[in-house]
């Protein structure tokens, strides 16, 4: 990473816990960074994640610009077809590629593949690129929800790689971002096993970049480890260019998650593994948050992942919410996370010695059974 950039960033990629090898590839060179998730089998996958990243850092531009990062991903392309057909791999390995050039809170997002870019704004997961894979096709036909194509027994198959056609076309945008939002780059090796809300959560309650990183790997693993999982989360800086401007994709919070049941057996073992993974997670969190006007204290995390809800109040304190200043207030409408309970409650302590120094701290506390 160059020293000469303050943007806070932090990858990582992990086999996970069934498969024999990582075909997952990951590049953090700022302004660049990128994710490829390679396929072919007897490590040709390896090998065509990694060609592409050389290719694309080899070609990438110095400075943002989208379409000289379309061209990088062409170029990338280029160099895995070659690859294939040469004596660095074999014929039909491929490879996804999610790549991002970030400039303050701007962004240049090229995205071929099933790999995806999400962005974290003021609580708020929005996903900013389209599955190019079957059942991504489907979802936007509305034929499969959300949920039933995270089980879907060809949700693997993709319907745009890196490796195969020399005319492949790139999915080329730009985003504005702000200043605090936070990129999320990741194969499917993470959101196979985990549903958008919960990566949300994490990535709104883990602060450090390195922490976040490590933290979702270790969630979806929990849930299964089913893929190589890789995931480059970027903290944007930098002053707001233009008003916020989703371009891309539907919103997550848009997308409810369907709490049907599904019939396929394998689907439902998945789904418990990833409950638990989720329910054993939010069991060591806590935050606080407005309830009635007064601050309260949570185990677990706000929101429902799947549905169902992970959190249990731990006790409602005598603060009112009204008294605090403002920022404090509106981000206690969301809630406050922390790492676990004793913090929470240790921060609900403070806050009520600050409105009312005279009085005992508990003196008006509700506990809770
Ligand atoms: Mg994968």
């Amino acid at each position: 990473m160059s020293a000469s950039h303050h943007t806070p960033a932090a990858g990582l990629t992990d086999t996970g816990l069934t498969r024999a090898s990582n075909e997952d590839a990951l590049l953090i060179e700022p302004p660049l960074y990128a994710v490829a998730d390679g396929m072919g089998g007897h490590r040709a996958g390896e090998i065509a994640s990694r060609v592409a990243l050389e290719e694309l850092l080899a070609s990438a531009p110095a400075r943002l610009d989208a379409k000289a990062l379309g061209r990088a991903v062409r170029a990338a392309n280029r160099a895995v077809i070659a690859a294939a057909t040469k004596s660095r791999g074999r014929t039909g390995m491929g490879t996804t590629l999610t790549a991002a050039m970030v400039d303050g809170a701007s962004l240049a997002i090229a995205h071929v593949g099933d790999s995806r870019a999400y962005l974290l704004h003021e609580g708020c997961l929005e996903r900013l690129t389209d599955d190019h894979s079957m059942v991504g096709e489907l979802i936007r036909e509305g034929t499969l929800t959300e949920e039933e194509a995270r089980f879907h027994p060809q949700r693997s198959v993709i319907t745009r790689a890196l490796g195969s056609d020399a005319n492949m076309v790139a999915d080329v945008f730009e985003v504005e971002g702000y200043p605090g939002d936070r990129l999320l780059l990741t194969t499917d090796g993470l959101t196979a096993m985990l549903a958008d809300e919960f990566i949300g959560e994490i990535l709104m309650a883990e602060k450090e970049p390195e922490r976040a990183a490590q933290t979702l790997v270790d969630a979806a693993n929990r849930a299964g480890g089913y893929d190589n999982i890789t995931v480059v989360v970027v903290d944007l800086t930098g002053t707001p260019a233009q008003a916020y401007s989703p371009r891309r994709g539907s919103t997550a919070s848009g997308r409810r998650i369907a709490s049907r049941l599904l019939w396929v057996v394998a689907a439902i073992a998945l789904a418990a593994a990833a409950m638990y993974g989720a329910w054993s997670y939010a069991r060591s969190r806590a935050y606080l948050i407005d309830e009635g006007g007064v601050v309260t204290v949570y185990r677990g995390v706000p929101g429902s992942f799947g549905g169902v809800s992970l959190h249990w109040r731990v006790r409602s304190t005598s603060v009112q919410v009204d008294r605090l200043e403002l920022p404090l207030a509106t981000r206690l409408r969301t809630g406050i996370p922390f790492e676990d309970v004793a913090s929470a409650l240790e921060r609900a302590d403070q806050l009520q010695a600050s409105v009312a120094p005279t009085s005992s701290p508990d003196a008006t506390a509700t506990p809770m059974p």
